[in-house]
């Protein structure tokens, strides 16, 4: 739903990068193509408002001008606004003093501004709520076990029944970091249902867009014909299946196997990369240790080699038989064995 019936000629995106990460997902925005930030931002796709970007990192206001878009935010003068938070949230509420994360500095104080406070006046007024990235959207490499920050995802800091003034839910694009145009897919999306063009944008329980996550990596990986047949790599480098190197992409929710990385190009295991399943709830600590191979795959991966040897045998029979053309293609044997008619016929008389 969207807030009014008057369709908006421009959105803004407050994204705060001042989670606990690497701004990862904000320079991977930068190699996306299907759409571009570049195209929202220059408002050139039909039926899809206008972008006004406030991203720190991107944005051409810095200082002060750019916190002034968060201020009006959190004031409610900016309707209506996506809030988009890259990073994990820290507890400040576990120490006795500093701050684990911060945006801005409090005019007042001198002291940094903490980013959930930010999140906590910016959440409540914003159209919809996108957690980029894993850390954002699940808690990632910062809420590890035995981290001192409390790290934790966006949903664990609001709630995982919040849900904004438009209704939406909290937006999960997961991924460390997140594969280019699936973000920008689902922003795309989240334009489009604004402007009252789309209906509610689905989710999966864990709170990703379902069309992109529905499938795991390895359903749409292009060495799963290697994996069918077992053609196991055993170093890295190879051209075949990496699961027995770590690659945990048979229960990883992801499409950058289908996907790619850029412009369709790419992706983890396309360039020989074990997927450690970086989308998931999970990441990292139950994909550890990385780089050998998932306990539930060595079951499957026996199973599959069972028979994989054998079918591969008899494609290869088959394969070599349709390599070989019909039997009844080749040199004009019949032919030059017939009667040479033409030298044989009578030459009609008068025509010497
Ligand atoms: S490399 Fe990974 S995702 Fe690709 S086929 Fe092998 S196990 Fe599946
Ligand atoms: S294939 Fe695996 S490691 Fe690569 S982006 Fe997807 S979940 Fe992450």
């Amino acid at each position: 739903m969207s807030l009014s019936t008057k369709e908006p000629e421009e959105i803004s995106v407050l994204w705060l990068t001042a989670g606990l990460g690497c701004d990862g997902d904000t320079i991977a925005m930068t190699a996306a193509t299907r759409p571009s930030l570049e195209d929202l931002v220059q408002g050139i796709i039909p039926g899809v408002p206008k972008l006004r970007l406030y991203n720190p990192v991107l944005a051409y206001e810095v200082g002060d001008d750019l916190l002034e878009a968060f201020e009006r935010g959190a004031n409610g003068l900016l309707n209506p606004f996506i809030l988009v938070v890259e990073g994990s949230i820290p507890d400040e509420s576990n120490k006795s003093g500093g701050v684990w994360a911060g945006f801005g500095n409090d005019s007042a104080t001198g002291q940094p501004i903490p980013t959930c406070r930010w999140i906590d006046r910016l959440a409540c007024e914003a159209w919809g709520v996108v957690a980029i990235g894993t850390c954002a959207a699940y808690g990632g490499v910062h809420a590890m076990a035995g981290n001192p920050t409390g790290a934790m995802g966006l949903a664990d800091y609001l709630g995982h029944d919040f849900v904004s003034r438009a209704g939406v839910p909290i937006v999960a694009v997961p991924g460390c970091p997140v594969q280019p145009d699936a973000f920008m897919e689902t922003l795309l999306y989240l334009l489009r249902q604004v402007a009252g063009k789309a209906p509610m944008i689905p989710l999966d329980p864990q709170g990703r867009p379902e069309w992109l996550f529905s499938d795991t990596a390895h359903e749409g990986c292009g060495r799963g014909g290697y994996y069918e047949q077992a053609q196991f790599s055993d170093v890295p480098g190879g051209a075949h299946c990496i699961v027995k190197l770590g690659c945990w992409g048979p229960v990883v929710n992801c499409n950058v196997g289908k996907r790619g990385w850029i412009n369709g190009v790419g992706g983890c295991a396309q360039v020989g990369g074990v997927c450690i399943g970086c989308t998931m709830p999970g990441f990292p600590d139950k994909f550890m240790p990385f780089l050998e191979q998932p306990p539930g795959s060595l079951l499957s991966a026996q199973a599959v080699s069972t028979y994989g040897h054998s079918i591969r045998t008899l494609r290869r029979f088959t394969q070599g038989s349709l390599n070989t053309e019909p039997a009844w293609r080749g040199p004009p044997t019949r032919l030059q064995s017939e009667p040479d008619i033409a030298s044989e016929a009578e030459v009609p008389v008068g025509d010497e």
